[in-house]
């Protein structure tokens, strides 16, 4: 007898995606794409038993950095365990292309601290299209949506110059981004706490945003600030959208540091004013208190003029020492003044070029090290033992922030993180792991924030119709299947913030374009996933 469908997944809670109930059903799948959803009577090649499961989209991260680890872990296990499988890269102003090949030492200096190290990248792609086709060359376990980055853009025509571009050069940037959209880019991001995309005034980034609204591309923006300036951050974000016409994504929406708590609900209704004129303008949100970056963000912005290396040899002076001291003390800092938002033991060590920091928070190093006393020195000498080169965990944010925002319907699921995976060391923020189960646990079955269905409509439909994919985001006949089934009473987050390489609980079953990638909770290594193009 020959089977009519693939796989047949039986007896499960359907829960399709658009927030509607949950629903009784079946779902067949044929040659990569759900075939039915319903009673299904036939036979499939492979049959699931879902009963008392719940079958779901798969989840769609909207707001990824997995192009810069992507190569060096294919399986994407960290992602595919959590049952992501679709994640938009290239946030956050930083992507892997375009690259000037005059630039490649800068561009490397730029992401380096969120490179594998002692990965060869071969850095042997000009064009974003390029780079892809070497992602697709390997193999990839989940399914990558590229955005262009805004900074890397910046940084391939003018370097680390922070001055404005002349025509030429705003036309050089303009005719990147055309052509990173012409590839299938799904739109541009920019990352403005970051140099050299931070050099970038409004009106740059309006003309570039006009570029992409063209192609009907997204605007995602890590906006300006998010601490003592994020209202008029918003309105710079929702002026972008208005003025280009473009569709404005807010990431990782948060109000850092102590005084700016609360925050969150005057920005809330800003973007809800603007939907109310005809702007989109949505959001994105990670499920916890801590933010993650590099540890140059901790330094005001023009420090870093000229890159990593001009960087390090500034921190050798005095005088430039006793600025930055002040900005900082003072409250002076343009962009964010991480430093005094989360204070000296609320800055953990991530990643950093010597091994032995990772896990310690800044107050233990410095401690340890006897220069307490005088911590900004201390700080400018460590920097330049690591050579600038460490990525920071920062406590920063307020839990009922996080749930306001979580609960509105404006926003998305996302996790901010990129591929790893349990050999790879280090100790990344637990969202690299955890994001999606823990919406799942703590905040729909234990505390009962969001019912199921809407959190999985901000995990699926809502990111999908964002980057207007569309065949993904939802169980519908014809759709890719892109499919979850987890355990709704046991599903839950494990990664901690000392102990971040663990896989959460209650995940059963993940398929990516019809390929079994998760088997009862075990990596399959399969490697179904594409690489999609705006179309
Ligand atoms: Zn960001």
């Amino acid at each position: 007898m020959v089977e009519e469908f693939d796989l047949v997944i039986k007896n499960g809670r359907i829960v399709d995606g658009t927030g509607v109930p949950w629903f009784k059903g079946d779902i067949a799948v044929k040659d990569g794409r759900i075939a039915k959803i319903g009673k299904i009577k036939e036979r499939g090649e492979i049959e699931i038993d879902a009963a008392g499961k719940v079958i779901s989209p798969g989840f769609i991260d909207l707001h990824n950095h997995s192009d810069l680890t992507i190569l060096a872990y294919p399986n994407a296990e960290s992602y595919i365990m959590q049952g992501v499988t679709t994640a938009v890269v290239g946030n956050c102003g930083l992507s892997m292309a375009p690259l000037n090949p005059d630039k490649v030492d800068l561009l490397k200096r730029y992401v380096s601290p969120f490179l594998v190290k002692g990965f060869d990248y071969g850095w042997d792609w000009r064009t974003l299209g390029e780079f892809y086709e070497k992602v697709k060359k390997q193999g990839t376990t989940m399914n990558l949506a590229p955005l262009v980055g805004q900074g890397t853009v910046r940084l391939a025509v003018k370097g680390f110059d922070p001055g404005k571009p002349s025509k030429e050069e705003l036309d050089e940037m303009k005719a990147l981004v055309a052509q990173a959209m012409e590839e299938g880019a799904f739109g541009m991001s920019t990352g403005l706490i970051y140099p050299p995309g931070s050099y970038a005034t409004t009106e740059e980034i309006i003309e570039l945003a006009k570029v992409v609204a063209e192609y009907g591309g997204i605007y995602a923006t890590h906006m300006r600030n998010e601490g003592k300036r994020l209202i008029e951050a918003v309105e710079e974000a929702i002026r972008i959208g208005e003025e280009a016409g473009v569709p404005v994504e807010i990431s990782h929406h948060k109000a850092s540091g102590k005084p700016n708590w609360g925050k969150v609900c005057a920005t809330l209704r800003l973007m809800e004013r603007a939907r109310k004129r005809g702007v989109e303008v949505h959001c994105d949100v990670y499920p916890y208190t801590a933010g993650s970056t590099t540890i140059t963000a901790l330094l005001p912005n023009w420090v870093l003029e000229g890159g990593v290396n001009k960087m390090l040899e500034r921190l050798k002076d005095k005088e430039v020492r006793e600025r930055i001291k002040q900005e900082i003390e003072e409250d002076r800092v343009i962009g964010e003044n991480f430093l005094k938002a989360a204070g000296w033991d609320g800055v953990l060590i991530s990643q950093c070029s010597i091994e032995e920091y990772e896990g310690k928070t800044l107050e233990q190093i410095l401690k340890e090290k006897g220069t307490f006393d005088s911590p900004y020195d201390g700080l400018f000498d460590w920097l330049i033992e690591i050579k600038g080169d460490a990525a920071m965990v920062l406590f920063l944010m307020d839990e009922e922030d996080v749930k306001w925002v979580l609960s509105n319907p404006l926003s998305s699921v996302i996790s901010d993180s990129w591929v790893t995976a349990p050999y790879a060391g280090g100790k990344p923020h637990p969202r690299a792991y955890g994001t999606f189960p823990r919406v799942l646990g703590k905040y729909v079955r234990e505390e009962g924030l969001l019912s199921l269905e809407e959190a999985i409509r901000k995990m699926t439909s809502q990111p999908a119709g964002k980057i207007r994919l569309q065949d993904r985001g939802l169980l519908r006949e014809g759709f890719w299947a892109d499919i979850v089934i987890f355990d709704p009473k046991t599903i839950r987050d494990k990664a901690t913030y000392q102990n971040p390489h663990q896989y959460p609980e209650g995940i059963e079953y993940v398929v990516v374009n019809g390929e079994i990638v998760v088997e009862q909770g075990k990596l399959t290594g399969k490697r179904p996933g594409k690489i999609l193009r705006r179309c």
